[in-house]
């Protein structure tokens, strides 16, 4: 946990959240800024500033499969979705938590922006 994270705040409920999905590990939650009809976060409870900070592989198979579960919970599995993850500066990361955007309700563009 680190003190100022919103999302260590998110996943320990010190900051109230509509969590979507919780396990031992991992919680998911709506983006509070949506850019798609469903656009979810997938984080870990431990704190990770970044991908960059993950030493354990297993951490993030076990990341992606909890967002696969999710898109199955809600009801995007079929349709299909896109995982995002922002690493750094260069890569747009605003909040210091490593997590999974999970976008999806409608076609994806490509390339992203
Ligand atoms: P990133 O730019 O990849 O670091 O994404 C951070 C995301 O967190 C943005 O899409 C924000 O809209 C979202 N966000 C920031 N604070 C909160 C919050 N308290 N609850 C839900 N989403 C948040
Ligand atoms: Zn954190």
């Amino acid at each position: 946990m680190s003190d100022d994270c919103v999302f260590c705040k998110i996943a320990s409920g010190d900051i109230p959240a509509a969590l979507i999905y919780q396990d031992e590990r991992f919680v998911a939650f709506h983006d509070l800024s949506p850019q798609a009809p469903v656009h979810v976060l997938v984080i870990p409870r431990t704190h990770y500033t970044s991908l960059m900070d993950v030493k354990d592989a297993a951490v993030l198979g076990d990341l992606l499969e909890a967002a696969k579960t999710i898109s199955s919970q809600l009801g995007i599995a079929g349709t299909g979705w896109r995982t995002v993850i922002n690493t750094g500066q260069d890569g747009g990361q605003t909040v210091m938590h490593l997590h999974v955007h999970l976008l999806g309700g409608r076609f994806m563009q490509w390339p992203p922006g």
